[in-house]
């Protein structure tokens, strides 16, 4: 703390008065002043968030190997490396023999892990929860298993835990491993190996608060904003930064991973809207209503304004998509009132932010910058 108000430009500039609390620094507040923050470093990693507006970012050479060390202690408790392969997106990754861009047809991925599997003894797979979802669902409509799978990792998006049934379908010897990342802080929580409900906080080098509207400590079962300190990296240091998520604190009783846990986690970049009061809610709550719709394949939200919403949607061949509109209008006037008016927008495919990312929900009302 002491260091970054003498020495960081962003600090300075923000919480000038060592004597006053720190105050929480929103994404809207980096993203305002994203050079003061990088305080003169090349920005490396950039976010690439549901706005259009990306955060850039700058990791010192040490800081950077935590991530590495994270990356073996997910290994570790998890049961050892396994040969892999990896279905994401070839704009943020590097391809090689074991990477396959994310947007292929479901049937080409599913002939790269068997091709993979014969040559290279593949029995790991990582991806995007939206892409798995995909995949999982790919394979039980065509009565189709892949046993020698031994693990799915999701990473990047937002984890949905239906996802979990779908994935002991169509992955039925698979453990299904969730990390908890973004790209300005890496690795923030991993889930919990014994209690899949839970994520261990990686609070070897960050801490992570959880906080109410009024910026207290909640407790647990309390849903609230993620809070997160940067020990360590001083190029684009990060103290108390708000990065738009929402989780509950939690106890965990495995009993053998020493770390703080989380749960719960959700968020603006992750699936939140805002109702007609203005509060937060949660697309967990209405993704049910799309999930079970026949008609589609895939869909998106998108929220304008509090009360003007864009459904995007890829429709199953031959369907009929005035019932599934019917139930979405309904749902959504129950949820954000009579004058709500949604947008139809069909699609063969939804496409993916320039980072390969995914979202089911995005809301664009911004938030209030400071
Ligand atoms: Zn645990």
């Amino acid at each position: 703390m002491r260091w970054a108000q003498a020495d960081h430009p962003f600090y300075r500039r923000f919480h000038p008065d060592i004597g006053q609390p720190l105050p929480v620094v929103t994404r809207a507040m980096v993203q305002a002043h994203n050079d003061l923050l990088l305080n003169g470093h090349p920005a490396q990693g950039h976010t690439s968030g549901s706005t259009s507006m990306p955060i850039h970012v700058s990791w010192q050479p040490d800081r950077m190997r935590m991530e590495a060390e994270d990356t073996q202690r997910l290994m570790q408790w998890y049961g050892g490396p396994l040969s892999y392969i990896k279905i994401v997106a070839l704009a943020t990754h590097k391809a090689d023999e074991r990477t396959l861009e994310v947007d292929s047809p479901l049937a080409e991925q599913l002939a790269f892990i068997h091709d993979r599997h014969q040559r290279l003894g593949a029995v790991s797979l990582v991806s995007y929860p939206t892409n798995l979802e995909r995949l999982c669902r790919f394979l039980i409509e065509r009565g189709e298993t892949l046993p020698f799978i031994r693990r799915v990792t999701a990473m990047s998006e937002a984890y949905d835990d239906h996802l979990d049934d779908l994935i002991r379908q169509a992955f039925p010897n698979a453990v299904p491993v969730v990390t908890y990342s973004a790209v300005e802080l890496g690795f923030i929580a991993i889930r919990c190996p014994h209690r899949p409900e839970n994520y261990h906080v990686m609070a070897h080098k960050l801490g992570v608060e959880i906080l109410d509207e009024d910026g207290r400590p909640c407790p647990p079962g309390r849903l609230g904003q993620v809070v997160v300190t940067d020990y360590f990296n001083r190029h684009s240091t990060l103290i108390r930064y708000a990065l738009g998520d929402l989780a509950e604190n939690a106890v965990c009783g495995c009993g053998r991973i020493g770390l703080p846990a989380i749960t719960r986690i959700a968020g603006k970049m992750r699936g939140l809207l805002r109702k007609a009061d203005g509060s937060q809610m949660l697309f967990t709550r209405l993704s049910p209503v799309f999930r079970d719709s026949p008609e589609i394949r895939q869909f998106q939200v998108v929220q304008h304004t509090l009360d003007r919403f864009t459904i995007r949607a890829a429709l199953r061949d031959g369907s009929d998509p005035a019932p599934f509109e019917a139930r979405v209008r309904e749902r959504f006037i129950r949820e954000f009132g009579p004058a709500t008016t949604l947008r139809f927008d069909y699609m063969s495919e939804i496409p993916r932010t320039p980072g390969g990312k995914y979202f089911a929900a995005l809301c664009e009302i911004p938030e209030d910058l400071p």
